[in-house]
């Protein structure tokens, strides 16, 4: 069986394993690796070694900085101005679905927002492009959505945006590309999709932003605080960040990002020649060249045959199907740790349910 959840999700089934025995087994120390504490040599070397590991598959420039921070990627919704805003009068936003609008509507609470890039609100929908921005002088930082996981829509290419740091919510797609640091001034992504288990976010951060915070920011919520003390300013999510350990362990071992990447296409082509292929029995409403390799959204023509499709899928061992709630349709989310064979599975259900159907 296979799931197709947008979040949490799949592991590697490599990682499962290693979790399985490293997690759970107590050591020589009387403890098992989830009830270390933080403060012990062997929680510092598994940081030290995620760090290392995650600075290297990122190929990470100099002048940056990796936290592991307890929390999702809603937490950084409010804590990103809480620390970047500065004295600045505003912060620039790019407005391309779901998760950019909940980005939009937190910022509100601490600054003024101006909306840098709107995607076009129609059928098919398309990721803002570089030739439509609006970029204020004087904004602290331009904040994107490079995959809206709820849409099923993916930036084709990054904005320029000068000297105004670029800053991205990569949740649903970090790492399932190589990723060109230096045109960010921070990324960051929650890891229950391609970094492990929930509880744990993942921030790059340019040192130099790290000056910004403000004074009444809480000092656990302190990106500067936060990387001075090495993201162990309190008891950090330890657990999820020995998962991700294991996993950046596994994208070393299966060819880094580059492979990833090609593989990922691979996955989300077999799904969408299926799609376009089907005479109309399924649609996309996103642009081909907008279209998200991990999140892959579909429609059939009413409710009912959505609801027979999800019921049959599941018979196929195929799970976890539906789209969002708020916008319906279908959606199968391929991130990093599904397999070919389960990406296969998909589109072989897909083209006979079609046949039956159309
Ligand atoms: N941003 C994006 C792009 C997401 O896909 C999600 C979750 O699906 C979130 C933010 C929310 O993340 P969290 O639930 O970790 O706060």
């Amino acid at each position: 069986a296979y799931s197709f959840a947008a979040g949490p999700a799949r592991l590697p089934d490599a990682v499962l394993e290693r979790a399985r025995d490293e997690l759970f087994v107590r050591g020589v120390d009387g403890a098992a690796t989830l009830e270390r504490p933080f403060t012990g040599d062997a929680f510092r070397a598994t940081l030290a070694h995620a760090r290392e590991r995650l600075a290297t598959l990122l190929d990470l420039p100099p002048g940056y900085r990796i936290l592991f921070l307890a929390g999702g990627a809603m937490h950084q919704f409010s804590l990103l101005p809480m620390n970047l805003l500065g004295t600045a009068r505003c912060a620039a936003y790019a407005d391309s679905g779901y998760w950019s609008q909940r980005a939009i509507d937190e910022a509100r609470r601490y600054t003024e927002v101006v909306i840098a890039a709107r995607y076009i609100g129609a059928t098919p929908l398309a990721a803002p492009t570089t030739g439509r921005w609006h970029l204020p002088q004087g904004c602290a930082y331009c904040h994107i959505t490079p995959n809206e996981t709820v849409d099923g829509l993916a930036y084709p290419e990054l904005p320029h945006t000068g000297a105004v740091p670029l800053v991205a919510d990569a949740t649903s797609c970090f790492l399932a590309t190589p990723l060109d640091v230096t045109r960010f001034g921070l990324i960051y992504a929650s890891a229950q999709k391609n970094l492990g288990i929930a509880g744990l976010t993942v921030l790059v951060v340019r040192d130099e932003l790290l000056g910004r915070v403000a004074p009444h920011v809480p000092t656990a919520f302190s990106y500067r605080i936060q990387a001075q003390q090495d993201s162990t300013y309190n008891t950090p999510p330890t657990a999820a960040i020995h998962v991700a350990a294991l996993v950046f362990d596994w994208i070393a071992d299966n060819g880094g990002l580059t492979a990833l990447a090609a593989a990922n296409r691979r996955k989300a082509e077999g799904i969408y020649r299926v799609i376009d292929g089907s005479g109309g029995v399924y649609t996309a409403p996103v642009v081909p060249a907008h279209r998200s390799v991990t999140n892959i959204r579909f429609h059939l023509g009413d409710t009912a045959l959505t609801e027979r499709f999800v019921a049959e899928a599941e018979a196929h061992g195929l799970h976890h199907l539906r789209g969002h709630p708020r916008i319906g349709g279908l959606r199968a989310s391929l991130y990093n740790a599904m397999p070919d064979a389960g990406a296969s599975a998909l589109a072989e259900f897909m083209a006979d349910f079609a046949r039956r159907n159309g």
